[in-house]
């Protein structure tokens, strides 16, 4: 099936003045990982690119709720349900009803946050029918040890059989596999800036 993919560039660790050349080339989607940083870094550069999407990539902890509901446009770790309560009561709060991605374990890793994939449906269930939340898709980051192939595969499966249509996989080492299993956004960080410190 023929689909766009659209790049997000991953600017964490990344200072505003690797940042600006992009945006002055009229790049719009960019990604963080924590809200910390993203605090110091986007708001002043979304009040001088107001059409910028951020997305949040990283571990969200419920605390840090209200301050990432109003710095980001999309959030694409939702993957527990706490974490659903706290973003719904915030997008009411603040009026920004921000499209959420639910993030998937793929490889069943145990360190790894993302919902397993046999609760993948229940929890979409949980995310809209009790807190309204805006869900249009699934993010996964396949274990840094396989192949991933299969995961692609099967989070495109996953997708399809849940009826939604947005799909992220794919960073720097692996995003032509992601491309061809049908992402519809890619998070480069290292291919769009070179190599990160630390
Ligand atoms: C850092 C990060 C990326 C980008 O990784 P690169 O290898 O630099 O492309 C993508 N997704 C997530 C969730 C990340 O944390």
């Amino acid at each position: 099936m023929p689909h766009n993919t659209t790049v997000i560039a991953v600017s964490k660790g990344q200072p505003v003045s690797a940042i600006t050349p992009l945006l002055l080339s009229g790049h719009r989607h960019f990604a963080e990982n924590r809200v910390q940083e993203a605090e110091e870094k986007w708001p002043a550069l979304k009040t001088r690119y107001p059409d910028v999407v951020l997305h949040m990539i990283g571990p969200l902890q419920t605390n840090k709720a209200r301050k990432a509901v109003a710095l980001f446009d999309v959030i694409q770790t939702l993957d527990r349900e706490e974490l659903a309560k706290e973003l719904a009561k915030e997008m009411a709060r603040q009026g920004r009803d921000l499209p959420c991605f639910i993030q998937v374990n793929t490889g069943q890793e145990p360190q790894k946050a993302g919902v397993s994939p046999q609760h993948a449906a229940d929890f979409l269930k949980y995310c809209r029918e009790i807190h309204g939340l805006q869900v249009t898709g699934l993010m996964c980051i396949p274990p840094a040890e396989e192949n991933p192939a299969p995961h692609f595969a099967f989070l495109n499966e996953l997708a399809r059989r849940l009826g939604l249509r947005d799909l992220s996989m794919g960073m720097s080492k692996d995003y032509e596999t992601a491309k061809r299993f049908g992402a519809t956004y890619v998070r480069l960080g290292q291919a769009i800036f070179g190599e990160r410190q630390g």
